[in-house]
């Protein structure tokens, strides 16, 4: 799927094999919350992570157990076949942790350094030009990541004393949004002027609220030609997290401004990791940024369908087409972009699934019990009885197999090369 939204220009910036900016797709980022010296947990949810489509994943790296850990959970996922790249999330004694472990600083991607946690005054120069250097010594690329709630203390006090001396003071909050810019620019000149290549420079400024995080981007975007990392930090549980981090997302999208996302999901007891994944590729696939998996189009269901076999039926097309992905992604290039509807009754139905790749309509009460299937647009056939589940999988399979296949009229060659998965 191409884009018609033009995106910001920006520089192009390589995390290992992943390239980053404005020429690129908006890539899809995630981060792990196992503890990274649990060399073998950590590389399974990373392995979780990218084969549910993350791009990149970042680890925290917070102490020596978990700086000597990253190279051994490297060397797992290579033997699993997975080359997804690391980042990682460095702040108080990653100067420490980069000298003392020279591998970790080899095998990562990039690293993440948030100058509002590196230190103070000298002390904090010191500590981040010594990460600078090994991020040029190791050409890693770096992301000045900004925090809301870890602002560097000294800007901020400097500039609201300057915005107090002003005949009329702004408000405060805009006084702090324009702390976290200053702080990326001047973070990123510094570590320029201590010899770090514009184009291994990434930035984020990330902050809590919808509107703060849309004003401060904005402003950023203007000022700079950076690639952005977009995220809205604490953005909170299940749908308030996936509804606040859509809607700032959302917006500065479709005004062109971001190169890789996260949606940061605080997790269920017990929930899923990869949700954060499914959410960004979700955002961006509604976008019509990007495609990954299938979409299914499917009627809310209204009191015309007093069974639950709609509800069920959707919901299994959903995960069957998502579980099939690793593999057809591989073999039918353009799958991705394949449109399925389901729909609960005569009224939308015929019509919802004449417009999708592939549609079923089902009865709604009252009407006759069978099930009419459309294939690119024409009626093909009608499915009735207690296994309709399954035969339409079964239709939905042939039809991936004969369009997508080789000499498949809706076939499409692969943008990037996939690696293949290895089981694990
Ligand atoms: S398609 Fe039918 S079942 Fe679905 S919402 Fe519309 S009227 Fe209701």
């Amino acid at each position: 799927m191409t884009s018609a939204i033009p995106r910001r220009k920006t520089r192009q910036v390589r995390i290992g094999h992943v390239w980053v900016g404005s020429d690129h797709p908006v890539m899809v980022q995630s981060m792990t919350n196992t503890d990274t010296a649990d060399a073998e947990g950590t590389a399974r949810q990373i392995f979780e992570l990218w084969r549910a489509g993350s791009e990149v994943v970042r680890i925290t790296v917070n102490s020596a157990e978990a700086a000597a850990a990253v190279p051994a959970i490297w060397e797992k996922l290579d033997n699993w076949g997975c080359r997804v790249p690391l980042v990682g999330d460095f702040h108080f004694n990653g100067d420490r942790l980069l000298r003392d472990y020279p591998e970790c600083a080899q095998v990562l991607a990039k690293y993440r350094i948030n100058p509002g946690n590196v230190g103070k005054g000298a002390k904090r120069d010191e500590k981040f030009a010594f990460m600078v250097e090994k991020a040029i010594e190791y050409q890693k690329a770096v992301r000045i990541g900004v925090n809301w709630g870890s602002l560097d203390q000294a800007i901020a006090a400097r500039m609201m004393d300057e915005n107090s001396r002003l005949s009329q003071p702004l408000p405060a909050e805009a006084v702090m949004r324009e702390a976290l810019i200053v702080s990326a620019l001047e973070s990123a000149e510094q570590a320029q002027s201590w010899g770090l290549s514009a184009d291994q420079i990434l930035l984020s400024c990330k902050v809590s609220h919808v509107q703060d995080l849309i004003a401060v981007y904005r402003d950023l975007a203007g000022r700079c030609d950076y690639p952005l990392h977009l995220g809205l930090t604490e953005a909170g549980m299940g749908s308030k997290g996936i509804v606040a981090s859509s809607a700032a997302l959302g917006v500065l999208l479709q005004e062109g401004i971001g190169d890789t996302i996260r949606i940061s999901l605080t997790p269920e007891p017990g929930g899923d990791r990869t949700k954060e994944v499914v959410v960004a590729q979700e955002l961006l696939q509604t976008m019509g940024l990007r495609s990954f998996v299938p979409l299914v189009t499917a009627c809310p269901g209204c009191g015309r369908t007093t069974s639950t076999v709609f509800q069920e039926l959707a919901q299994d097309i959903q995960n069957f087409l998502r579980v099939q992905m690793p593999i057809w992604r591989t073999e039918y290039p353009g799958v991705e972009d394949m449109k399925v509807a389901v729909m609960g009754c005569v009224v939308n139905g015929p019509g919802e699934s004449k417009l999708a790749d592939i549609g079923i309509s089902l009865p709604g009460t009252g009407e006759v019990p069978v099930c009419p299937v459309y294939i690119d647009g024409e009626k093909d056939v009608t499915l009735k009885g207690g296994r309709v589940a399954e035969e339409f999988q079964a239709i939905v399979e042939n039809y991936v197999r004969t369009r997508y296949g080789e000499g498949g009229s809706k076939r499409r060659e692969p943008v990037q090369k996939v690696i293949p998965i290895v089981g694990v």
